[in-house]
């Protein structure tokens, strides 16, 4: 089987990785950016970093042990993904600077056209461009009449200096909190544009010392301890974000227990309280983003931003005056392969399949698109924990489908249409009683369905995907050999 993988982040290339590991030998990756790491490429900004523990944060199959920190920056991660790409022998089968832009099904085979005209088959597609590519920048009014440089966090201008500049922040998610103390401490002035106070609770971040580091690798059980330990704590954690979400409320005391203790100012304490129910967004670490917002040189301002000037950002009652402008703003989430046109059985493309709700089984499989897989699709995101667990999970599944195709004289797998009605309706009944509900937050669609997270526990993930069942996939020769098959068994057979 030939099997094309979309995206060599770490679901891509963790499905090519576990498939090498399974004896197949014919895997190609396209990856639009030049390198692999995906959002670990792209995501650059100064204090990336993982808000996981890195000792779950990587391959169960590929520990690493040595992590510089607790929480590791992303440029190690990105190198520790480099190394596995080489220890895991995937090098030749990468090819970077190639943006997949459409895939078609043609009942036997998937046909791929990239952006640059290249033309490739495959057996078995596997799409995996992950949740939070396509940068957010909110239509504020004015924006193109700003003077200075503006951009992304996940788009960083390196050649930007931000020395003694004046540097507006518009957004306080996970990944402004991680470059606004790394800005403040080269800007001359920094505004933070807070639409919502986070939750940000101490991330208890440290340095590995090579003391631990040669621990872990004389007696690596210690390491697997560890790793599993943090997963149990996770593993809890989500049971309260899925099932007893009036648990997390606990967590809100400790959370102003947090700013009584991190921020003095009465006034700067007000504005970083919370208005919705813990949990609903992302909850947040840091160990230096309140204490970076009291400093002097740094404002927050919480009222809405009105419009961009030449000079600045505005609010109804203050100009702030800004050299740069950056945006914190997220992803667009909502359209799940955003950037491949993907056209599966009869012509249907995955557009709209999910015109009216993206779902799929399992957050792997659609329908109409045989032969046809996602990584980290719809509902696979967690509120906590590792979201390396769910795509190893996804990888054995995929590995699973092609081990089946190869070994037996079938050729087509498909999600049976059955199966994908009933998960959605279990979905949906599970998600009443999660945690994600409540606020506006990139998990929801337009018609506030939660079309991000998993609701159940991780390990209720790792069970239903461990392997593919034939009650679940309609499993085939194929749609052209079945067709000659039914020629051949009504007679006379007519040829054409
Ligand atoms: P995000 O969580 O979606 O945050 C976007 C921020 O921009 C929010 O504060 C949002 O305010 C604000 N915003 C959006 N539009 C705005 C507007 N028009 N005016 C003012 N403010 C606006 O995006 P993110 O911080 O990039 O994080 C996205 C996800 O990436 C995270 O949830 C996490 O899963 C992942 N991430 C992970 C790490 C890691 O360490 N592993 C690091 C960074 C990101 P509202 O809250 O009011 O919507």
């Amino acid at each position: 089987m030939k099997v094309i993988v979309i995206g060599a982040g770490f679901g891509g290339l963790g499905v090519a990785l576990k498939l090498r590991a399974a004896g197949h030998r014919n895997i190609t990756i396209y990856e639009r950016a030049p390198e692999v790491g995906g959002t670990w490429w792209y995501n650059t900004y100064p204090g990336a970093a993982c808000d996981a523990p890195s000792h779950v944060y990587s391959y169960s199959f590929a520990q690493n042990v040595e992590w510089s920190r607790r929480f590791a920056p992303g440029h190690e991660i990105q190198a520790y993904l480099k190394r596995c790409v080489l220890d895991g022998g995937l090098a030749d089968a990468i090819h970077t600077n190639t943006e997949v832009s459409s895939a078609v099904w043609t009942g036997r085979h998937w046909k791929l056209t990239s952006a640059n005209g290249r033309t490739d088959t495959a057996d078995v597609l596997v799409a995996a461009v992950g949740q939070l590519t396509e940068p957010a920048i909110p239509p504020i009014e004015g924006l193109e009449r700003f003077a200075g440089p503006l951009f992304h966090t996940a788009r960083w201008r390196h050649d930007v200096d931000l020395t003694g500049k004046r540097v507006g922040v518009i957004g306080t998610g996970a990944s402004a909190i991680q470059v606004v103390p790394a800005i403040a401490l080269a800007a001359e002035q920094t505004v933070v544009f807070q639409r919502s106070a986070p939750y940000v609770f101490t991330k208890a971040d440290v340095e590995y010392t090579e003391k631990l580091h040669q621990r872990y690798r004389r007696l690596p059980g210690l390491k697997t301890a560890a790793r599993q330990g943090i997963w149990a704590y996770f593993e809890m954690v989500t049971a309260a974000f899925t099932r007893f979400p009036g648990v997390l409320s606990a967590l809100g005391r400790i959370h102003r227990r947090v700013l009584r203790s991190q921020v003095p100012d009465l006034q700067l304490r007000a504005k970083l309280r919370p208005d919705y129910p813990i949990g609903c967004k992302r909850i947040l670490i840091s160990d230096d983003y309140y204490a970076t917002l009291s400093r002097t040189d740094v404002t927050l301002e919480a009222d809405p931003i009105c419009r961009v000037t030449e000079v600045g950002i505005a609010t109804d009652a203050t100009l702030h005056e800004l050299d740069v402008i950056i945006f914190g703003t997220g992803f667009r989430t909502t359209s799940f392969v955003p950037s491949v046109a993907i056209t599966g059985r009869g012509g249907r493309t995955l557009a709209d399949a999910w015109s009216q709700r993206a779902v799929a089984f399992l957050g792997l499989s659609v329908p109409d698109f045989p032969n046809m897989f996602l990584v980290y699709g719809p509902n696979t995101n967690l509120g906590s924990g590792s979201i390396i667990y769910m795509l190893e999970a996804q990888a054995d599944h995929i590995v699973d489908a092609v081990d089946q195709l190869s070994q037996t004289s079938a050729r087509v797998i498909e999600v049976k249409a059955a199966t994908y009605r009933k998960f959605l309706v279990d979905i949906d009944k599970r998600q009443q009683h999660t945690a994600w509900h409540g606020c506006h937050s990139w998990y929801l669609d337009e018609q506030q369905r939660d079309t991000h997270n998993w609701p159940w526990l991780m390990s209720d993930y790792r069970r239903r995907t461990r392997r593919v069942r034939s009650s679940d996939y309609s499993i085939t020769a194929g749609e052209d050999q079945t067709a000659r098959m039914d020629c051949c068994s009504s007679s006379p057979c007519q040829r054409p």
